[in-house]
């Protein structure tokens, strides 16, 4: 035999350029922000998780730096070996103090905390009820953990409800995971209810706060804090990489869950630490967020603008329901979704399209930022006018795509 073993690599990128799926980079060249230069282009960022605006804020990067003066830029080992510094303490002590929890773990990104928290708690013998439209890093946890998984219709308790009684008696331990904010929908999960049915059911709960800590909740703990359900025994998982501008991720709860993370969480104890720089940033960006509530009540007045300019000059467009700074204009196609990218990329407007197989049905997701202004509003639904009453010349295929 001497067919080439990597052959079947061409084929596959030829069936997803065929279908649309095809992904690249874009390359920014400046600060991160609401203006941003894209590929030589000035541009208003509309695709941006910095929904603070603390990325680019001089307080996090003076951290970064004095960090890395002090500490070096790696962490040189695992935290349990060489790569604990005190930095990492005080970080977890401010997102337990934001969180009202406990304690909290930092991992090196979001993902990995959500890998190897769920690997960690629970195994063979146990369930895990999933919403089906859950991060990629909740449900490549779930698989990890070799754990039955159960996935339930998306925000729909009855269906989790339904679920839990049919399975929860077959297995030793059982495990809830949900995004609170749904990171390409926008909308909240249903969390005092899921609370409730896991206690009927004897079901722990893991919820992913990625999009909402620093932005939902009076001192921005996020959904937990904004449903009044601080206090209650849970698993919070998030990133420092969002609304905290910088890069990691954490589980806060229980010193009993902290302590057992530590020592059985295999995306915990066989990585490097956070780098120094990334820990201060993230950090300082804790701080703010406790200082500055400006910012969040800013972010939502900016979310209801932009609501509001929509209805008003666009009211055939189709937003999908949210309650977050993630606005999704529905499309029909994958094709359609890629159009109007390029479309809104030609006028000035960074805002990518969603395709599958990240999410079912494509759109364009646009993330509003607390430092957007009502010009950056009004430019941006001007755009989309002219999109949807196809005023705008449509590229040839040719030239849409490198
Ligand atoms: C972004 C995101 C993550 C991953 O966080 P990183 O720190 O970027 O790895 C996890 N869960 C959700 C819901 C996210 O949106």
């Amino acid at each position: 035999m001497t067919t080439d073993p990597y052959a079947w690599l061409e084929q596959s990128l030829t069936t997803i350029i065929r279908a649309n799926w095809l992904r690249s980079v874009e390359t920014l060249e400046s600060l991160p922000g609401a203006v941003v230069q894209l590929e030589g282009r000035k541009v208003l960022n509309f695709a941006s998780n910095d929904y603070l605006g603390l990325s680019g804020d001089w307080r996090l990067i003076e951290a970064a730096v004095a960090a890395t003066r002090e500490y070096g830029t790696g962490s040189t080992g695992s935290r349990l070996l060489s790569g604990h510094r005190k930095l990492h303490l005080q970080l977890e002590k401010a997102i337990a103090s934001l969180k009202q929890t406990e304690d909290a773990l930092v991992f090196s990104s979001g993902y990995l905390a959500n890998l190897g928290t769920i690997a960690a708690v629970v195994g063979k013998r146990d369930l895990i009820l999933a919403d089906e439209y859950n991060h990629s890093s909740l449900k490549n946890g779930a698989i990890l953990s070799g754990a039955k998984v159960v996935n339930y219709v998306h925000s729909h308790a009855a269906d989790l409800h339904q679920q839990l009684a049919q399975n929860r008696h077959n297995y030793r331990r059982c495990l809830i995971i949900t995004d609170s904010v749904f990171s390409m929908d926008g909308d909240l999960s249903p969390l005092p209810e899921i609370l409730a049915i896991a206690e009927q059911f004897s079901c722990m709960v893991l919820v992913d706060e990625a999009h909402a800590t620093g932005v939902l909740g009076t001192t921005g703990a996020g959904c937990v804090e904004h449903f009044g359900c601080s206090g209650q025994t849970l698993i919070q998982v998030g990133t420092l990489s969002k609304a905290l501008g910088s890069l990691g991720g954490y589980v806060a709860g229980s010193s009993a869950l902290t302590d057992f993370l530590r020592n059985r969480s295999p995306s915990w104890i066989y990585t490097t630490g956070l780098s120094p720089a990334d820990t201060a940033a993230a950090l300082a960006a804790i701080e703010i967020v406790e200082k500055e509530p400006q910012r969040r009540v800013q972010l939502s007045k900016n979310v209801d603008t932009l609501k509001q300019l929509i209805k008003q000059q666009l009211p055939q467009l189709k937003l999908l329901p949210s309650e977050s700074p993630i606005l999704c204009w529905q499309l029909d196609s994958a094709a359609d979704a890629l159009a109007a990218g390029q479309q809104l990329k030609a006028s000035g407007i960074f805002a990518p399209a969603i395709r599958p197989p990240t999410v079912p049905s494509s759109r364009i997701r646009l993330s509003v930022m607390a430092t957007h202004e009502l010009a950056h509003f009004q430019q941006l639904v001007d755009v989309l006018v002219n999109i949807i009453h196809g005023s705008f010349d449509t590229p040839s295929p040719e030239t849409r795509d490198s």
